[in-house]
């Protein structure tokens, strides 16, 4: 289970050699959505340059509206195929229905989106599984709620999991989310799972998210999750958070400088 009691070693997540937790710290960039052959291959080769670890593309998108931009679905997958085949980075994406799941077997991280974290049928399939899940925290869901989702997951004998901190409501609107910082000691006491935080879905706004990636990495985060646009203001979905890959690179080259340095648990 997910409880720090019944484990002295925090949970090392290894994706084919790439590391996350205990000790190790990845950044996973990529666009929210896969849009184009293009646009993916030559978004994974810049982060790459800059030192993510792990590429992530949306292919199902969870979007407010029905009539919002959906996702390439099944072609998305296999562009990030494509991706990982050029740059040899591990693939993350997002799964949003369990019939969907053979479409996934390429994929080496399966996210579990902020508005699925409580769909106890999936987590519990996912369960089933031996793929890491990267499952991030409800929209409006406290830390022993999330928690529990993880017991859901692993619960079905599925260990691997990664938690991931993406900003909750609250009654501030100037940012997209409030990023809950405090999600990160809190959760080193309480679970060996690795921790990762992504500034971009919580902050919403590009220009907010350095300060935010460097204070999660200061503060001990096992990784961080950031969305990179070729062309931000053409993107089809979260254009307004998405980093250029100039932003990204300066960004990446603060949260590495800071790692040495950071919060040990
Ligand atoms: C995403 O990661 O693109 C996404 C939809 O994030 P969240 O589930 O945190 O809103
Ligand atoms: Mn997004």
């Amino acid at each position: 289970n997910a409880n720090r009691k019944f484990h002295n070693e925090d949970l090392v997540v290894d994706i084919g050699g790439v590391k996350i937790g205990g000790g190790n710290f990845q950044i996973i960039a990529g666009p929210c959505s896969v849009e184009s052959r293009e646009q993916v291959c030559y978004i994974a080769e810049c982060v790459k340059k800059s030192g993510a670890g792990l590429l992530r593309g949306g292919a199902f998108k969870p979007r407010t509206s029905p009539y919002a931009f959906q996702g390439l679905k099944g072609e998305g997958i296999e562009l990030l195929e494509e991706a990982k085949a050029k740059t040899g980075l591990p693939i993350v994406s997002e799964i949003m229905n369990i019939s969907h799941l053979p479409m996934f077997e390429s994929v080496d991280v399966i996210q579990v989106g902020a508005r699925n974290m409580q769909n106890f049928d999936l987590l519990r399939e996912l369960g089933t599984i031996d793929k890491p899940i990267l499952l991030k925290r409800g929209l409006a869901n406290t830390i022993e709620e999330w928690l529990m989702s993880a017991e859901y997951i692993m619960a079905g004998g599925n260990e691997n999991v990664i938690l991931c901190e993406r900003g909750i409501r609250t009654f501030e609107t100037k940012t997209r989310n409030t990023l809950d910082l405090s999600a990160i000691p809190v959760l080193k006491k309480l679970t060996h799972l690795p921790v990762i935080v992504d500034p971009s879905h919580a902050l919403g706004h590009s220009n907010m998210v350095k300060p935010m990636a460097m204070a999660a990495t200061a503060a001990g985060a096992d990784g961080l999750m950031i969305e990179v646009h070729n062309d931000p203001a053409r993107a089809l979905c979260d254009g307004a958070q998405s980093l250029t890959p100039e932003a990204f690179d300066d960004v990446a080259k603060a949260v590495f400088q800071i790692r040495p340095f950071a919060c040990k648990y």
